[in-house]
């Protein structure tokens, strides 16, 4: 859903090394940056189905959830004035509910009504990047953000919004569904052995094409050049990392990144530099790692210990980088590499 993405699964393939004799690889662009797919096939693949049957699955689900596509599900429901109940399809419920749960978790730190201040400023839809909104403008987007003001239903599946101007971003969440949905899709070709990319974040179930678990690179936070800082051992789980090291804008010497605190109404501005989540799926995943990054490296070191999450975090200081990592984050950890 945005351009400057952390795609992992580049070095995540260098690191496969070579000689990935059964594995088939497929790819192709999607969400402003790339999905990535290597499986072991089942018997009676047909590649060609199988991608064609990815790139329909992936256009579905940004003409549901897409804030990019003006006439998305999603982008109807944030034009919709009405604060009645409004029907929403069961694929945006999931999305919704896991996004309001992150929300209320982090008690707004994560909020899935963040839009407004995304927008203004300039890392929407519309990007115009390189400019400091007025305080006007901060504080006319900062009145219409607020979790608690949107409710869902399950029976039929419905969204109110409590204030007619409420506008839900999913994008720190979607693409973690759509590595998801890609994942139950190879199930449904009998395909257990698998890792699924979409701009880093990721699922990993089965082995690779060694027998082991899928090795992973977590890259260096560094925006000049694409560096390893450690790699993981994963299986049966979705991981994701949101950074502040590649969608950002610089005005004076002062980078203002694409990640917004609703509190504040302004771009985080601490030394985390990037958080790393190793979950159940990759959409918990995803969240968790935006929400973990908003938070900050003590609040959220506490929050992940509090909720016994796997998450790995990246500091910055005086030019270096050091880590923080959560007990249950551990096990993954590779003590060859760093
Ligand atoms: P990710 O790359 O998954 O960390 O998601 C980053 C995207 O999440 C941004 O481009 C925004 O659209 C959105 N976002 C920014 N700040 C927040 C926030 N505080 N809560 C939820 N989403 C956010
Ligand atoms: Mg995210």
């Amino acid at each position: 859903m945005k351009e400057h993405t952390i795609a992992l699964l580049v070095m995540s393939s260098l690191l496969g090394g070579c000689g990935e004799p059964d594995y088939l690889s497929l790819s192709g662009p999607t969400m402003g940056t790339t999905f990535v797919i290597k499986a072991r096939p089942a018997s009676s693949i047909n590649a060609e189905q199988l991608q064609q049957h990815v790139t329909q699955l992936l256009a579905t689900i940004n003409a549901t959830m897409s804030t990019y596509d003006n006439n998305s599900e999603l982008s109807r429901l944030n034009r919709n004035p009405s604060t009645e109940w409004i029907d929403a399809s069961p694929e945006l419920m999931l999305v919704l509910r896991a996004a309001l749960e992150v929300s209320e978790l982090s008690q707004g730190a994560f909020d899935v009504t963040v839009g407004p201040l995304v927008n203004v400023w300039g890392f929407g839809p519309n990007r115009q990047k390189d400019q400091i909104p007025s305080a006007d403008e901060i504080a006319a987007a900062q009145q219409r953000i607020g979790y608690q003001q949107l409710r869902l239903r399950n029976n039929p599946p419905a969204v109110r919004k409590q204030r007619s101007d409420i506008y839900i971003d999913l994008s720190a969440i979607a693409k973690g569904h759509a590595v998801d949905e890609i994942g139950t899709l190879l199930e449904r070709y009998e395909i257990t052995d698998y890792l699924v990319d979409i701009g880093g974040e990721l699922l990993a179930k089965g082995r690779n094409a060694q027998g082991e678990n899928w090795r992973i690179a977590i890259e260096k936070p560094n925006s000049e050049e694409r560096a390893i800082q450690r790699t993981v051992r994963i299986s049966d789980r979705g991981m994701a990392t949101s950074g502040n090291y590649r969608n950002f804008f610089e005005l004076k010497g002062q980078r203002y990144s694409h990640i917004i605190n609703p509190h504040s109404g302004w771009p985080i501005k601490h030394d985390l530099a990037s958080v790393t989540v190793i979950s159940s799926s990759a959409m918990q995943a995803d969240a968790l790692a935006t929400m973990l990054l908003v938070l900050g490296a003590d609040k959220g070191l506490q929050l992940a210990q509090e909720q016994q999450l796997a998450a790995f975090f990246i500091m910055i200081e005086n030019n270096s980088f050091t880590e923080k990592s959560t007990a249950a984050f551990q096990p993954y950890l590779q003590a060859s590499t760093k």
